[in-house]
């Protein structure tokens, strides 16, 4: 700067390197007449494993209009299971008024052969959904809050606080029976009744959800409208409240941010993502609100950055070919697009 050449300090080199994992920066400056190497090295930011999460027989099928036949479930949980995934969300034990597709959820949970590799949380709003899941065998389970309150309303028919009454029941009693909770927190960068959410709103109910003694919270991009701007903004805040090893982030693709998005949260120093086979999923309330980012996708970039799931791409794009067939649909994924043209 010229300050610094007033002092008759002048940087004379620098070169900066990528090895591995590491930037490499030198610089090279001399102060009156002196030369000084200076050589520092930074870790990038980016985690060396990532935890997949997938979500696509749960999220992505819930909000299929016409019914998806059990046995279509349970063998596309059975092809998932045999790609290394280490968590597949299997189903919802919401009540079949509210959401039909997931009715059959005992036979999906009792009928998957499970892998010893991979966990199967379920989605249970309530006691109600808790108890059945646990006599159907779950291990897991998930309870689902919003950010926004028009959402929650909406959604899953409380306020905020009322659902963190009913998830305080589920979370208590999951502990006493030694069964880990997972939780969600939809709409946290948008919600399609109230716009913009205020990062604080977010991380208040993430924080609630952590301390009810939830292991790991989901933020989700419900309605796809984030980008990594707002997404680093929510982020700074939420991290404030609770540990990045216990958060996840959740993106949906309607505005093509969902990469984008989710390399944000790996940058700042998140290492689990959720993500839905074949970007299966949308959301019913939110007009446009395109899937889940596929998890072909994520799986592309985590591992050309070097990043390892222990997840084979190959067999995610069997499974997904699977469960496109079986919906007569064509792929949300761009990797799975582009390898059947190649094929
Ligand atoms: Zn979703």
């Amino acid at each position: 700067t010229r300050e610094n050449a007033d002092r008759h300090s002048v940087c004379i080199g620098w070169e900066c390197a990528l090895f591995d994992n590491r930037y490499n920066i030198c610089l090279l400056f001399s102060i009156s007449n002196m030369t000084f190497h200076f050589q520092c090295t930074l870790t990038r930011e980016y985690p060396e494993y990532v935890k997949i999460i997938e979500v696509g027989p749960r999220d992505g099928l819930q909000n299929e209009k016409e019914m998806v036949p059990t046995r279509v479930k349970i063998q596309l949980i059975n092809m998932l299971s045999e790609t290394g995934l280490p968590v597949i969300e299997a189903t919802s034990f919401v009540s079949s008024k509210w959401v039909p597709q997931m009715a059959d959820h005992t036979e999906v949970l009792q009928a998957i052969h499970r892998s010893s590799h991979a966990r199967y949380p379920v989605l249970t709003p309530n006691m109600h959904g808790f108890q059945d899941a646990v006599a159907a065998g779950a291990t897991e389970v998930a309870v689902f809050g919003s950010a926004s309150e028009t959402f929650s309303q909406k959604n899953i028919n409380c306020s905020i606080d009322d659902s963190m009454l009913r998830f305080e029941e589920v979370i208590c009693t999951a502990k006493q029976q030694q069964i880990p909770v997972r939780g969600y927190v939809s709409c946290a960068l948008g919600c399609p009744y109230e716009g913009p959410i205020e990062p604080t709103k977010v991380a208040e109910v993430v924080k609630r959800l952590y301390e009810l003694g939830c292991y790991e919270v989901s933020l989700g991009d419900t309605i796809g409208v984030g980008t990594p701007g707002s997404m680093a903004k929510m982020l700074h805040y939420v991290m404030k409240e609770v540990p990045s090893s216990a958060l996840a982030v959740h993106c949906h693709d309607t505005y093509g941010q969902a990469l984008a998005n989710i390399l944000t949260a790996l940058q700042m120093g998140i290492c689990a993502v959720d993500s839905s086979v074949a970007g299966l999923g949308g959301c019913p309330y939110a007009q446009g609100a395109s899937g889940n980012v596929s998890t072909e996708d994520v799986l592309y970039m985590l591992h050309g950055m070097g990043i390892k799931t222990g997840v084979d791409l190959s067999k995610v794009i069997e499974a997904g070919d699977f469960i496109c067939k079986a919906l007569k649909r064509k792929t949300n994924s761009k990797v799975a697009q582009a390898r059947s043209k190649s094929s």
